[in-house]
């Protein structure tokens, strides 16, 4: 169905204004019906009216938007796939691991071992499915500088991987601000089309957003710019069979706005769209323990875990 139809049917779209969209990296159905109708207008250099007609004719050719019956979803489901976390006890919280098609929220205080885990996802992602894996590239979007390769070294050769075939297969950006980061999913999306990606990181997603819109006042558009960027990831998920993991820091002091300091930043935006939230914290003697606080379909409960020299362990 969807596979079979190609730009040119959208009504309207002929060869030149197909290329348009194409050029962009808009290079399918989903890709076009899922884009909003500014950002399409202006990457395609064509009016906003003429962007929304393409927009709702490719909703129609791709046969998106309207009601699914619980089969069809149940088939799309068929497809997820699940990334090992590298332990034991944490993949079983989760029921197996991390799922595609969704996006899963790690937040906890500073140290709390965020980062360490969005490594090893990234050193398992690249591993073959049979060793709970995704066989695939990641991408990492960072925005607090801390990507280190020489962890990634570590972990992999610790796994038995080539660590230079490992490297190579993660594409990290440093994001500088929140604006670029939203723009940073844009050009993940292009990436995905030349290769596979079943991993995308955002670590942080949250510390631009935070440290950009201080104050009251600016607390709703916070909310609604951060609401964009999760939908623009939830549409990478989706679109891209993919896991996205992002991590998100609570603070340690009381904040301004939440008071409760084990209330993550975004609050219920971030809260929403994420379809799982794990809350990581320090256990005894170098334990880490992680509790999942909210899924659509697993029971509330926690884990025990290691992060060591090797990576991620039990
Ligand atoms: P967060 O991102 O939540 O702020 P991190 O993921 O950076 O926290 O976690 C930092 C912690 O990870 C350190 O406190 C340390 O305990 C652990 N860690 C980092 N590198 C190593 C390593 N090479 N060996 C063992 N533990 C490490
Ligand atoms: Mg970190």
């Amino acid at each position: 169905m969807v596979a079979e139809k190609t730009l040119e049917d959208i009504p309207g779209v002929g060869p030149a204004i197909a290329e348009k969209l194409r050029e962009a990296g808009y290079n399918d159905l989903l890709a076009i019906a899922v884009a909003s109708p500014g950002d399409l207008a202006e990457r395609c250099e064509i009016g906003e009216k003429k962007a929304m007609d393409i927009i709702e004719g490719a909703k129609l050719c791709a046969d998106i938007g309207g009601f699914e019956t619980g089969s069809e979803i149940l088939e799309r489901r068929k497809e997820i796939v699940k990334l090992t976390t590298g332990s034991k006890a944490f993949d079983e919280l989760l029921a197996g691991g991390l799922e595609s098609q969704s996006i899963v929220e790690f937040f906890g205080e500073f140290g709390s071992s965020k980062t360490q885990v969005c490594f090893q996802l990234a050193v398992n992602a690249t591993m073959p499915e049979e060793r709970g894996g995704l066989d695939s590239d990641v991408i990492i979007i960072d925005s607090e500088n801390t990507f280190r390769p020489e962890r990634i070294v570590q972990m992999a050769t610790y796994l038995g991987l080539d660590p230079d075939a490992t490297l190579a297969r993660i594409h990290v950006a440093r994001a500088f601000n929140s604006q670029h980061q939203i723009l940073l999913v844009e050009k993940a999306m292009e990436l995905a089309q030349t290769m596979k990606v079943r991993l995308m990181i955002v670590d942080s997603l949250t510390s631009h957003f935070r440290a950009e819109y201080v104050g009251r006042g600016t607390l709703a558009e916070r909310q609604q710019v951060l609401n964009r960027h999760m939908h623009d990831l939830l549409n990478f998920a989706t679109l891209n069979n993919a896991v996205i993991a992002v991590t998100n820091q609570v603070a340690a002091k009381p904040d301004a706005f939440f008071g409760d300091p084990t209330r993550p930043i975004g609050g219920h935006i971030v809260g929403h769209t994420a379809t799982f939230r794990i809350y990581l914290r320090k256990g005894k003697a170098g334990k880490r323990v992680a509790r999942l606080i909210d899924s659509p379909n697993l029971p509330e409960g926690e884990a025990v875990f290691m992060v060591t020299e090797d990576g991620i362990k039990d």
